[in-house]
């Protein structure tokens, strides 16, 4: 069975020769817009603002509206999207974003509010703010937590200047952090931002955290261990009581990457199984957007010990029972982010735990992680599984079959968008060679599993059959392969010419601009 949806046909004629031509439409004097006469008496601008007015708008492409629309609905439709289709990205949790999300952030009182409006006309979006994070609280059993931070990446970077602040209070900050080899690239990077040394924890034969090995390592200068639970490889680390343990009993912290919070919420909680300090990715585990359709959040949730190191300012509820922004927190680390993070996310997340409640919620897990064994199951004989321990919400295949036809794992997540669905996450967990990471989330219905393991069956028959086709694949899209680096350093993300620069002279600045 194939599925050729949401893939555009093949370039046709003015597209691929030159991309130039499709993006440079630009004509000189072309405008979208008419303004008004003016019916005031006209002021000399110039005599107002002195140097600082303009004598040209610069270099704009000159347009009609027609044109404009065309051309960036014309975009929107070669891009995928996860209202297109499934996105099985290991690690991302690429799941629906519920439209009463949408709906309910965009009330008058939440959209139109100012973050320097007074506290006691925010008490609508304080509130919000105080709910979220009692769930959040909650949820992953923690005793405190800021929503400040933009990001995954950022929660990280802020749970880590807590670690660090708390052992500095104690007259020592310590020297190194461990991360297991299985962590997502943001641990280590995390780690050395923050001044510390990375020591590498070699993982067992089940992908998990050997404890032999983290015992030999822990000592009085180890600030914290960052941990993935459950593993880039899915798998729940079943001795995180012991690894607290250990890590504890030398006075160092246990953060834990919350970013698969999607295999836990509902069933156990970080905060009971000796976390210290941890972050959450709204735009994962609670269905905001990822990128693109909004920004990140990444709230980090902490024991008591971190607490009074918590960015500024803190929600607290004052003694007439309002809710306040405290600044005053001698020990805190500072501010991590403008205002309070991202609170449009917040609204959304908050109306995504609502909308499922706590059975609900549990129910999310449950689906997740019954997914993804599901793909395990029907694909296990295709593809190498290269750790067989019990998996939870996402399942890492090797390409080592196929590789053996020269066949990688990139050529069959490129093929894969011929099939129309995005590629899953490539060569990612580093522990798994040709890793192949495939995450469906609890969005996806036994119907578009199924599409999806028919057509990674039938690319790993081509694999066998006819490796050109899929070591050449995409064939379905505008463009095919790019230069993948040039892309990642040096993108064009942005109109530069070549048109005229338009003069703006008194007379056009008053009629037309
Ligand atoms: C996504 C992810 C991150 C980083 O989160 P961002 O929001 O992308 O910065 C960190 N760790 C793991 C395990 C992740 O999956």
């Amino acid at each position: 069975m194939t599925k050729f949806q949401g893939s555009p046909k093949k370039a046709t004629t003015h597209v691929n020769q030159n991309e130039g031509l499709i993006f440079e439409k630009s004509s000189p004097g072309k405008k979208a817009y008419r303004l008004a006469e003016l019916d005031v008496p006209s002021v000399d601008a110039a005599e107002l603002l002195g140097s600082a007015v303009r004598s040209t708008l610069g270099v704009m492409p000159e347009l009609s509206e027609i044109e404009i629309i065309r051309h960036f609905t014309r975009l929107s439709t070669w891009n995928y999207a996860i209202d297109l289709g499934m996105y099985p990205l290991g690690s991302c949790t690429m799941k629906y974003n519920p439209r009463v999300n949408e709906v309910v952030s965009r009330l008058e009182g939440i959209a139109d509010a100012h973050p320097y409006q007074p506290e006691s006309l925010s008490q609508g979006c304080l509130g919000i703010m105080k709910l979220l994070q009692d769930c959040l609280l909650e949820i992953t059993g923690m005793d405190a937590i800021t929503l400040q931070p933009a990001a995954g990446a950022h929660g990280e970077f802020t749970g880590i200047l807590l670690v660090r602040a708390y052992h500095e209070s104690k007259g020592n900050a310590r020297k190194k952090i461990l991360i297991p080899d299985s962590a997502h690239g943001t641990n280590p990077a995390t780690a050395a931002v923050c001044g510390y040394q990375v020591a590498n924890l070699k993982s067992n034969a089940q992908g998990m955290v050997d404890l032999a090995e983290l015992e030999r390592m822990v000592d009085e200068d180890t600030a914290a261990l960052m941990l993935t639970n459950p593993s880039t490889i899915g798998v729940f680390e079943s001795e995180i009581h012991r690894i607290a343990d250990i890590l504890h009993a030398k006075g160092a912290l246990l953060y834990m990457d919350g970013a698969n919070m999607n295999a836990l919420v509902g069933k156990t909680r970080p905060g009971d199984f000796g976390v210290d300090v941890m972050h959450l990715n709204l735009h994962k585990t609670f269905s905001t957007p990822h990128g693109g359709g909004g920004p990140g959040s990444g709230p980090v949730a902490c024991k008591k010990i971190l607490e009074p190191f918590l960015p500024t300012p803190v929600l607290v509820t004052r003694a007439d029972a309002a809710l306040g922004l405290d600044f005053n927190r001698p020990q805190s680390v500072g501010r991590v982010r403008a205002f309070c993070g991202n609170f449009g996310m917040f609204v959304r997340a908050l109306a995504y735990i609502l909308a499922n409640g706590p059975d609900g919620l549990r129910q999310t897990t449950e689906d997740a992680v019954l997914n993804a064994n599901y793909i395990r199951a029907k694909l296990s004989g295709t593809f190498e599984l290269p750790f067989t321990t019990p998996t939870l919400h996402e399942v890492v295949f090797s390409d080592r079959l196929q590789a053996a036809n020269g066949v990688k794992t990139g050529d069959m997540g490129k093929r894969l968008i011929d099939y129309g669905f995005h590629s899953y996450t490539v060569s990612f967990p580093m522990i798994v060679h040709g890793a192949m990471m495939i995450e469906p989330t609890e969005s996806e219905s036994r119907e578009e599993l199924d599409l999806l393991i028919d057509a990674l069956r039938q690319i790993a028959r081509e694999a066998a059959e006819n490796p050109e086709l899929v070591q050449s694949a995409p064939h379905t899209t505008r463009i095919s392969r790019l230069d993948e680096t040039a892309a990642a350093r040096k993108p064009v993300l942005r109109w530069k010419g070549p048109a005229a620069s338009i003069p703006l002279t008194p007379d056009t600045a008053a009629k037309e601009w």
